[in-house]
C-alpha cells in the first residue's frame, strides 16, 4: 500500500511540474504578445503576467517540499485556473450580449490555451480533479457556445467557427480520449501491482514463507556495506531421521513449524532466511558480541522447549559467526558453518560461536 502510494507521488509530482512550467511559459508567452500586439483591454498588458508570477511562486513553494506541498499546489492550481478564466469569459460573453461589441474580436485569443490546459489536467492529475475541471471547462465554453449560437452573424465568422470547434467538437474528443487513456493508466498500476507481488513470492521459500537466498540477498543489499551483523546458521539435527519415520509431508509440516517458531525468538532488526534443506539463516543486525550467545540459546530454546505435533522433540545445532560488517558475510556464513559443523560433532542441541581458535579445533576433522 505504502509502495502504491509513493508511486503516485513519483508521477503526481512530476507531472505537477510539468503543468506549472507549460502554464509559466505559455503566461510569458502571452504577456509578451499582449503588450506586443495591444489589445483594447488595459488589463491584457498585466494579467497573463500575474498568471506567470502566481505559477511561478506555486513551483517555487512546490519545490521546497514537493512530497508535503503536492496536494495544496494542486488545490491553488486549479482555484487559479477558475479564478483567472472564468470571470474573463463571463465578462466578455456578458458584455457581447449587452452592448455593440462583437464577441469574436472582443475575446483575447486563449480558447485553445483554456483546451489544452484543461486537458493537460486532465490527463496528468489525480481524477478527483476532473469534476473541478469540467466545472471549469463549462463555465468557460457554455456562454461562448450560447452566444454563438444566438449570434448567426457572429458564429459564420472564421473566428467563429474556430470558436465552435475549439469548445464543442474538439472538447469532445478529448472527453473521448480520456477515458482511454485512464483505462491505460489503471492497467499499469495493475501490471505494477503484480510485478511487485511476484517479486515478493520470488524472494520467499515456497514452503515455509521466509526469505530465500535470493530475498536475503536483496535484504542485505539494503544495508549499508559497513553494518554491523552477525550470523546465525542453524541446522535442524537429525531431520532424515523425521522423513524417515513419519513421512516426507510430515518432514514438511515440521519445517513450516520450525520456521514460524524461528520468527518468534528474536524481535530486533534481522533478516530470517530458509538457506537449504533442513537450514536456515538468521542475520543479527547491530548485535553486541557480548549478547550473541544468549541469542544464540533464545533460538535454541524456541527452537526445542515444546514438542512438535506428531513427532516430539526436535532440536538443532546453531552455530553463531563473530561481528562483522555486511560486506563481510560471504565470511561470516563460512564461520558460521564452521561453528555448526563443531556443534554437530560434539553431540548436536547446543549453540556454538566461531572464534579463532574454534578454526583449530581437532574435532572439527573428527567427524
Ligand atoms: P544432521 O543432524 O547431521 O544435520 O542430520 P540430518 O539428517 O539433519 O542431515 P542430512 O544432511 O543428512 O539430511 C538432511 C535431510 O533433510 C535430508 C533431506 O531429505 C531433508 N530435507 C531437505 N529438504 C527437505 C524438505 O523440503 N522437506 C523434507 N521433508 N525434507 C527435507
Ligand atoms: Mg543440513
Ligand atoms: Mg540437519
Amino acid at each position: 500500500m505504502i509502495n502504491n502510494r509513493n508511486d503516485q507521488a513519483k508521477i503526481l509530482i512530476p507531472a505537477t511540474y510539468r503543468l506549472l512550467i507549460v502554464t509559466i511559459l505559455s503566461s510569458v508567452i502571452y504577456t509578451v504578445l499582449f503588450n506586443v500586439y495591444s489589445t483594447p483591454f488595459a488589463l491584457h498588458a498585466f494579467q497573463p503576467g500575474i498568471i506567470a508570477l502566481l505559477h511561478l511562486i506555486l513551483f517555487a513553494y512546490l519545490y521546497k517540499n514537493p512530497r508535503k506541498r503536492i496536494s495544496q499546489v494542486i488545490n491553488a492550481y486549479g482555484a487559479i485556473l477558475l479564478l483567472t478564466s472564468v470571470p474573463n469569459t463571463l465578462y466578455f460573453t456578458i458584455g457581447a450580449w449587452q452592448s455593440e461589441w462583437l464577441f469574436i474580436e472582443m475575446f483575447p485569443p486563449i480558447s485553445g490555451m483554456i483546451i489544452l490546459t484543461t486537458t493537460l489536467i486532465m490527463l496528468m492529475l489525480p481524477e478527483k480533479l476532473n469534476k473541478f475541471v469540467i466545472l471549469t471547462w463549462t463555465l468557460n465554453a457554455v456562454p461562448v457556445l450560447l452566444l454563438l449560437a444566438t449570434h448567426p452573424e457572429e458564429l459564420q465568422t472564421p473566428r467563429g467557427y474556430d470558436l465552435l470547434f475549439l469548445f464543442g467538437p474538439a472538447s469532445f474528443l478529448i472527453l473521448l480520449i480520456i477515458p482511454y487513456q485512464r483505462s491505460v493508466r489503471s492497467h499499469l498500476d495493475k501490471i505494477n501491482v503484480d510485478l511487485q507481488h511476484s517479486r515478493q513470492e520470488a524472494d520467499r521459500d515456497f514452503l515455509t514463507d521466509v526469505y530465500n537466498r535470493r530475498g536475503l540477498k536483496s535484504w542485505l543489499n539494503d544495508l549499508a556495506p559497513n553494518t554491523s551483523l552477525s550470523v546465525l546458521l542453524i541446522d535442524i539435527d537429525h531431520f532424515k531421521s523425521v522423513n524417515d519415520r513419519f513421512g516426507h509431508a510430515t518432514g514438511d509440516h515440521v519445517l513450516v513449524e520450525f520456521a514460524s517458531r524461528l520468527r518468534t525468538a528474536y524481535f530486533e532488526d534481522c533478516g530470517l532466511a530458509r538457506w537449504g534443506g533442513e537450514e536456515f539463516i538468521v542475520v543479527i543486525v547491530n548485535p553486541s558480541a557480548d549478547s550473541m550467545s544468549s541469542i544464540g540459546e533464545k533460538f535454541r530454546s524456541t527452537i526445542s522447549q515444546q514438542p512438535y505435533k506428531d513427532i516430539g522433540k526436535i532440536t538443532a545445532s546453531i552455530g553463531i559467526s563473530q561481528v562483522n560488517q555486511a560486506q563481510h558475510f560471504i565470511a561470516m556464513v563460512e564461520e558460521a558453518d564452521k561453528a555448526v559443523y563443531f556443534a554437530k560433532a560434539n553431540g548436536r542441541d547446543q549453540v556454538v560461536l566461531y572464534s579463532d581458535a574454534l578454526a583449530e579445533e581437532p574435532s572439527l576433522s573428527a567427524e
